[in-house]
């Protein structure tokens, strides 16, 4: 639990949240704000910020499946999204770790626009990331 944390409150029962699953792990409760029907946040109980920090918490990836799986059957939307924000500039809003799972529906498509260019210096830019590995 970390004070002023909004999650880690959801997390303890403080604040109210419309809960799917949780376990010793993990909880999932609906967005508050929800893009569609199902909009679905998947949240470690422990309280890191970031990606960076979810090292051995494979445990998140059998909760994005298994919600996703939930969602599926249960509104057969025509996709998911799954997406996660590192970082203000990236989105972020909430600085407790979460995914967020969202049903697309016809007529409610994500409209996520980057700037695309062509790939350059391939080779390098995998040797950057390969040696970090
Ligand atoms: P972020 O931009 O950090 O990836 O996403 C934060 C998400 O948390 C937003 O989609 C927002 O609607 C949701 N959110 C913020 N506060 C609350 C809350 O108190 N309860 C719930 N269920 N969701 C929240
Ligand atoms: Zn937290």
């Amino acid at each position: 639990m970390t004070d002023d944390c909004i999650f880690c409150k959801i997390i303890d029962g403080e604040i109210p949240s419309h809960k799917i699953y949780e376990d010793e792990n993990i909880i999932a409760i609906l967005d508050a704000n929800p893009v569609s029907k199902g909009h679905t946040l998947v949240i470690p109980k422990k309280h890191v910020e970031t990606i960076h920090e979810a090292g051995g918490m494979n445990f998140l990836h059998e909760g994005l499946v298994n919600v996703s799986n939930a969602l599926e059957k249960a509104f057969n939307p025509d996709g998911i999204n799954i997406a996660q924000n590192n970082g203000e500039k990236a989105g972020q809003e909430v600085f407790h770790l979460h995914f967020h799972v969202t049903p697309i529906y016809e007529g409610n498509e994500l409209d996520v626009t980057y700037n695309r260019g062509d790939l350059e210096e391939a080779e390098k830019t995998v040797e950057e990331i390969k040696q970090k590995l």
